[in-house]
């Protein structure tokens, strides 16, 4: 209540913005089948440093005073810019041979939210996401249209071969011998063939949660198929009252069971912890459904979780004490 009402005054202008509350972050970079067993030291090593580097980039941010917004979209760019991520380059292909991004952002403070999806020339969508929310009365543009918004406020289009690796073209030969032999229309079931949306979750010195999330998609996805990454409730959620929710996993799935914001609904209507709410809905509803993957939250009082489902999951979270940890398998790597 304090805080509301701190911030509040904050906001008014009525007080300096010298008091400042503990700030949080948690990042993720994808669930899956993700094993030791698969992983080579040195790209191990490649991705604890991304990771690293992401979640500073936020808390820095944070810690300076941005709010919640800012450090959400530089802490996703970071691994946007990173081949290793199913987002921005890196991102996976779709059954075509292109790449279709989606991304979104929330404030749990306004409930405000912007989106993109299944847009091919935007070099960052989560830029992309955070203008539709400031910059439009909109709050999800796709394909053409979120394009063409973007070049109307200054971001420059991008070729789409941009965010070709060999990596993902590789995946993306594998999953489609693996559609076209299953003789079924769009090969039916997808395959485990994806990893790496990134996300982030932040409490702001400002008392706000905002959650953001960006991806590439799932690999052979048909054009035209949006997943749950820019879809407000599904793949991102925030509400200054419960948490701000950013997942990653198989969309469809997602979307049908609205994950996101059924943690925060689960805290909000329940009295549900964090940690009791975003265990039900990962571990519980979704394992039931047969839905694999996970989400990364942050709650108002800066409680933090990361679940997954799923073998492994990116992840990183530096506390309101200023702790930080790493994480690709079930353990924190440096607990
Ligand atoms: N959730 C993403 C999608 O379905 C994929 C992922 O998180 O790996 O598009």
């Amino acid at each position: 209540m304090l805080k509301r009402i701190y911030t509040a005054l904050f906001c008014c202008g009525l007080i300096a913005p010298g008091w400042a509350q503990d700030v949080a972050i948690v990042i993720h970079g994808g669930a899956g089948t993700i094993l030791k067993a698969n992983m080579t030291p040195e790209r191990e090593a490649a991705y604890v440093a991304a990771l690293q580097e992401a979640v500073q980039t936020g808390y820095k941010l944070l810690k300076d005073g941005a709010k919640g917004e800012e450090a959400v979209v530089a802490a996703i760019q970071v691994m946007e810019t990173s081949p290793l991520f199913n987002a921005g380059i890196g991102a996976v292909y779709t059954f075509e041979g292109q790449h279709e991004l989606d991304a979104s952002i929330m404030h749990g403070g306004t409930l405000n939210a912007g989106a993109v999806a299944g847009v091919k020339t935007i070099r960052s969508p989560i830029a992309a996401a955070l203008a539709v929310m400031e910059q439009s009365p909109h709050v999800m543009l796709s394909g053409k249209g979120a394009e063409a918004f973007a070049e109307s406020i200054g971001m420059k289009p991008v070729k789409n071969t941009l965010f070709n690796t060999e990596r993902r073209y590789k995946a993306l030969l594998k999953a489609k011998e693996r559609i076209l032999n299953a003789n079924v229309p769009y090969g039916g079931q997808q395959g485990n063939e994806r990893f790496g949306t990134v996300g982030a979750v932040v409490l702001d010195q400002y008392g706000n949660l905002v959650a953001g999330t960006s991806t590439g998609g799932m690999t052979a996805k048909r054009f035209g198929r949006i997943g749950d990454s820019p879809v407000i409730g599904a793949g991102t959620y925030a509400d200054n009252e419960s948490c701000a929710v950013s997942a990653t996993g198989h969309g469809e799935y997602f979307i049908r069971y609205h994950v996101a914001a059924d943690i925060c609904s689960r805290m909000k209507y329940r009295n549900d912890t964090l940690a009791d709410a975003a265990n039900t809905v990962i571990n519980d509803v979704l394992v039931k459904a047969e839905g694999d993957g996970g989400i990364i939250a942050v709650d108002a009082k800066g409680n933090i979780a990361a679940v997954f489902n799923t073998a492994g999951m990116y992840r990183a979270q530096i506390d309101t004490q200023g702790n930080l940890k790493v994480g690709i398998y079930q353990q924190w790597i440096n607990e």
